[in-house]
C-alpha cells in the first residue's frame, strides 16, 4: 500500500439546516465520516493505493461504511466488525461555513474498541507509511492498537503521519488530549495540526514559534492548516506559509483529510529525503485539494479527484492569505 489510515469510521449526522446551532436544527442526515477514513479515500481518489483499519459496529450502518469505503476504491480487509458496540455517530450542527459543533454518540462506540491483537499486520509490515489521529488515543483499547500499529509499521521503515483532529467532547480534559498526542510525537514523521491544536499541545498560538516546539518533539515536518489562509510547514532547512487558493467555500468539512491525503501522495512519490526541495509544490498541491474540498457539501463526497486537482491548479486561480 502507498498508506495505511488508522482510526476513526463513524457516521455524521449533518444538521439539515445550516447556519444553526444545535437546539435549532431539525433533522439530521447520515453521511460516511471519521478523519482517517477520509484521508484513505482522499488518496485513493488522488490515485494512491490505500487501506483502512479500524472497527465499526456489527449493524447496519456499520456494514454501510465498509461498503462505502471498498466502492471509494480503499482496502478493507483491517475492518473489524463489532458485535457489542455500535457505529459510533457524530452529531455535526453547523453554525457558519468554517465551524462545526460535534455530539459524539459513542459510549463506548465500536471504533474505540479496536484491539491491537485484532491489527492486519500484514498491511501495517508492508505499507509507505501509516496515518493515524488523535480520537483512536482518546480511550483503550484503540490507543494501544495505535501504539502498536505505528510499531508494526516501523519495521518497514514506513513513514508516520499525525493529524491531531482535536475533539474536546471527546476527552476527560484539554490536559488529557494533549498528554496522550505528546506521547506519539517522538514516533511521528509528518504532524499536522490546526491553531487551535497548535495552542493546545504548546500553549502558544504562534505559528513559526511553535511550530518549531513541536519539531522539537520528534516530526520532520510540522504542518499547521490555517483554513482560508493556506498553511505554514517547519522542515528541517526550509519553512514558510502557503497561501490558499481563493474558492466560494461552503462547507469546511473534510477539508483537513482532503489535504492530508494529498500532502501524503506527494511525499511517498518523493520521499522524505527529497522534503526540503519538494515541500512548496506538495504543499501548493495539497491547499488545492483541500480548497476544492470546501466547495462542496460533506466529507467524502467531496474529495477531489487527481484530474480535478490537476485542472484547478492549470487554471491557478488566484491565491490568497
Ligand atoms: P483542518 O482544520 O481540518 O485542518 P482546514 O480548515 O485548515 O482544515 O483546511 C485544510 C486546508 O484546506 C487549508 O490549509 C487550506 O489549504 C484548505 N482550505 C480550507 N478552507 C478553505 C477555504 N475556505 N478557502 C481556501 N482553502 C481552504
Amino acid at each position: 500500500m502507498d498508506f495505511v489510515t488508522l482510526g476513526e469510521l463513524l457516521i455524521d449526522m449533518f444538521p439539515a439546516e445550516t447556519g444553526r446551532r444545535f437546539s435549532k436544527v431539525t433533522a439530521f442526515m447520515p453521511k460516511p465520516g471519521g478523519a482517517p477514513a477520509n484521508v484513505a479515500v482522499a488518496g485513493a481518489r488522488l490515485g494512491a493505493r490505500t487501506a483502512f483499519i479500524g472497527k465499526v459496529g456489527q449493524d447496519f450502518f456499520g456494514e454501510s461504511l465498509a461498503d462505502t469505503l471498498r466502492r471509494q476504491g480503499v482496502e478493507t480487509r483491517g475492518i473489524r466488525f463489532d458485535a457489542d458496540a455500535r457505529t459510533t455517530l457524530a452529531l455535526i450542527a453547523q453554525p457558519s461555513a468554517q465551524l462545526n459543533e460535534y455530539i459524539f454518540y459513542r459510549n463506548p462506540g465500536a471504533d474505540q474498541r479496536l484491539r491491537a491483537d485484532e491489527l492486519d499486520r500484514e498491511l501495517l509490515t508492508t505499507t509507505r507509511a501509516l496515518h493515524v489521529g488523535s480520537l483512536a488515543l482518546s480511550a483503550e483499547p484503540s490507543r494501544s492498537a495505535t501504539f502498536e500499529a505505528v510499531r508494526l509499521a516501523k519495521q518497514n521503515r514506513a513513514l508516520i503521519s499525525f493529524d491531531v483532529n482535536y475533539r474536546p467532547a471527546l476527552w476527560r480534559s484539554a490536559h488529557d488530549a494533549r498528554a496522550q498526542s505528546m506521547a506519539l510525537l517522538p514516533e511521528v514523521d509528518l504532524l499536522k495540526v490546526n491553531e487551535t491544536e497548535l495552542e493546545l499541545l504548546t500553549n502558544v498560538a504562534e505559528v513559526e514559534k511553535g511550530s518549531a516546539m513541536l519539531r522539537a518533539r520528534g516530526p520532520k515536518l510540522v504542518i499547521v492548516t490555517l483554513g482560508a489562509a493556506g498553511s505554514y510547514f517547519r522542515a528541517a532547512q526550509a519553512s514558510g506559509f502557503v497561501k490558499a487558493f481563493a474558492v466560494n467555500a461552503v462547507d469546511s468539512t473534510g477539508c483537513g483529510d482532503a489535504f492530508v491525503g494529498a500532502l501524503l501522495t506527494q511525499v511517498i512519490k518523493f520521499g522524505m529525503a527529497q522534503l526540503d526541495a519538494r515541500i512548496w509544490d506538495a504543499l501548493r498541491f495539497a491547499n488545492a485539494a483541500g480548497a476544492l474540498t470546501s466547495t462542496r457539501r460533506g466529507a467524502i463526497p467531496a474529495l477531489p479527484t487527481l484530474q480535478e486537482v490537476n485542472d484547478f491548479l492549470r487554471q491557478a486561480p488566484p491565491a490568497t492569505g
